[in-house]
């Protein structure tokens, strides 16, 4: 019996533990006797993992051991959900029988689920795993064919990808050589649409810049004919580009969720944007559950959340969302553990004005009291938590941009990105963990430190004495007027940045 140890890599939300996996084997005392006992692991994802090596060694003419076979997970991973450690397991087994030798996996990990065929099958987040295992100092990693692209995306890692358990065994034996996977060349930076196609739409261009610089949440609401989606899905074309730690940490979760099995893949540099349909589960919103990844909120991390028709989504779905936006992490708890995927996003809602949502040209049906319950069918606390309320009319399109816009959206992108480190830099000051307007709380803006004279708040004082907002939305308004300072490098917002904050916030001109 030759060494019997194998390395996988078992991931829990975008964290991944090197796990050893060793087989070791005791002669039964009658056949009846003969059993496969696995350690380590959740009994229920035990057994499925026995019943796939087991058949997937008998369909590549490798013989399974007549004896009972301990198999231990150590650190015992019982909060696995993943199907990852079935490779491991398999060699494990034939090297200890000394079916294969394990001279050439010193430095490699094993990431694949076996097919009962013996092929090497695909697992989601092979792009944190590799990146883990690297970090561990491992240098070769053995992957299913569809997840060698991802895994090749992490630096000074071979990564190998053979397609089925017997290609494995021909290799190990030196019989064959595999070709080491090459990362793809690059597909373009930035997919998604251009800002500088907002053609002559300055009002709603503003209020995108203001979200992006201060990381404020938005509410557009417009015909449908008002191009609300176009607006949205512009809007990580101005926020910054992610920083190589953001690269990586969003990059991990779409590979959790599957997103990079397959064909060409680049590591994710640059916002994302996810718009869910209306008709989503919570679950596929929040994540987890059966798939065990994350969902629509956490892919959207560093990016956008686009929530179209807003009204139109099942309540107890949207107000999911609430906790996760507030802690900037989602949290699922399963039987054995709890996973977190980050979630720090700006989120976009949009909704018609009413429920018969007119066409251009044609007049609502709507009666005044449909109109207000229509939006009124969100919930509170959300509403709570958007900033800026914009109205959209159908009048303005979206066109391809002539030179001046371009060079205007390049600069509302410059702007974005210093008013976010005038911010950032302001908020560092106070040793807390905010870096943008918007995740600093009320009572902070309105400490000693922070509180703006008099004369500058003059007008939304007023509104609250007159209950015409409430505290939330003061503070919302002056969270958004250091937002409009910034964006002018300016030290301190004036009573003209307090005024646009409160037309910002509630959609309408006050005078
Ligand atoms: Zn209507």
């Amino acid at each position: 019996m030759g060494d019997s140890r194998t390395t996988t890599i078992g991931m829990l939300g975008t964290a991944g533990t090197v796990l050893t996996v060793e087989a070791s084997f005791a002669a039964p005392a009658s056949d009846h006797d003969r059993q496969v006992r696995v350690s380590g692991l959740a009994d229920n994802i035990a057994n499925q993992i026995q019943v796939r090596v087991r058949a997937a060694m008998a369909n590549s003419a490798l013989h399974f051991p007549h004896q009972s076979v301990t198999i231990t997970i150590s650190p015992a991973a019982h909060g696995l959900t993943g199907s990852a450690a079935d490779l491991a397991v398999a060699v494990a087994i034939m090297s200890a029988t000394g079916m294969v030798p394990a001279g050439r996996l010193t430095n490699a990990v094993l990431l694949a689920e076996l097919g009962l065929d013996g092929s090497l099958r695909v697992v989601p987040g092979a792009f944190p795993a590799v990146t883990a295992a690297r970090k561990a100092g491992f240098g070769t990693a053995i992957v299913a064919p569809d997840n060698a692209a991802e895994a090749a995306l992490v630096a000074g890692m071979t990564v190998l990808a053979p397609s089925n358990l017997s290609g494995l065994a021909a290799w190990l034996h030196g019989q064959t050589e595999l070709e080491p996977a090459r990362r793809n060349p690059g597909t373009p930076a930035h997919p998604l649409p251009d800002f500088a196609d907002l053609h002559a739409r300055p009002r709603e261009r503003r209020v995108l810049e203001v979200a992006a610089a201060g990381g404020h949440h938005l509410f557009l609401v417009g015909p449908p004919a008002a191009a609300k989606t176009a607006l949205a899905e512009r809007l990580p074309s101005i926020l910054p580009p992610l920083s190589e730690a953001e690269t990586v940490e969003v990059t991990a979760l779409h590979s959790l969720r599957g997103r990079l099995i397959g064909g060409s893949t680049e590591l994710i540099g640059h916002a994302p944007f996810e718009a869910p349909h209306h008709s989503m589960t919570a679950q596929a919103l929040i994540g987890g559950g059966h798939s065990g990844g994350p969902g629509s909120l956490a892919l959207a991390h560093r990016g956008v959340l686009f929530i179209d028709e807003a009204p139109e989504w099942r309540r107890h779905v949207l107000d999911t969302l609430l906790r996760p936006l507030e802690r900037g992490e989602v949290l699922v708890r399963n039987a054995n553990s709890t996973v977190r995927w980050p979630a720090r996003c700006l989120l976009v809602l949009a909704s018609t004005p009413c429920p018969c949502a007119p066409s251009p040209g044609t007049e609502c049906r709507c009666s005044a009291g449909e109109r207000r319950r229509y939006l009124g069918r969100l919930a509170r606390p959300l509403l709570d938590r958007i900033d800026l309320h914009c109205e959209v009319d159908a009048s303005s399109g979206v066109a391809q941009a002539d030179w001046l816009e371009l060079q205007s959206a390049r600069s509302a992108a410059a702007r974005v990105r210093r008013a976010r480190e005038i911010a950032a830099a302001r908020w560092r000051l106070t040793g807390e963990s905010w870096r943008l307007n918007s995740d600093v709380p009320g009572q902070a803006l309105r400490s000693a430190r922070w509180r703006l004279p008099a004369k500058a708040t003059k007008t939304a004082d007023g509104l609250l004495r007159w209950e015409r907002i409430t505290v939330r939305g003061y503070d919302r308004i002056l969270s958004i007027a250091w937002t409009l300072a910034d964006l002018r490098a300016q030290a301190q917002p004036t009573s003209d940045d307090v005024d646009a904050a409160v037309e910002l916030r509630l959609g309408y001109p006050i005078h």
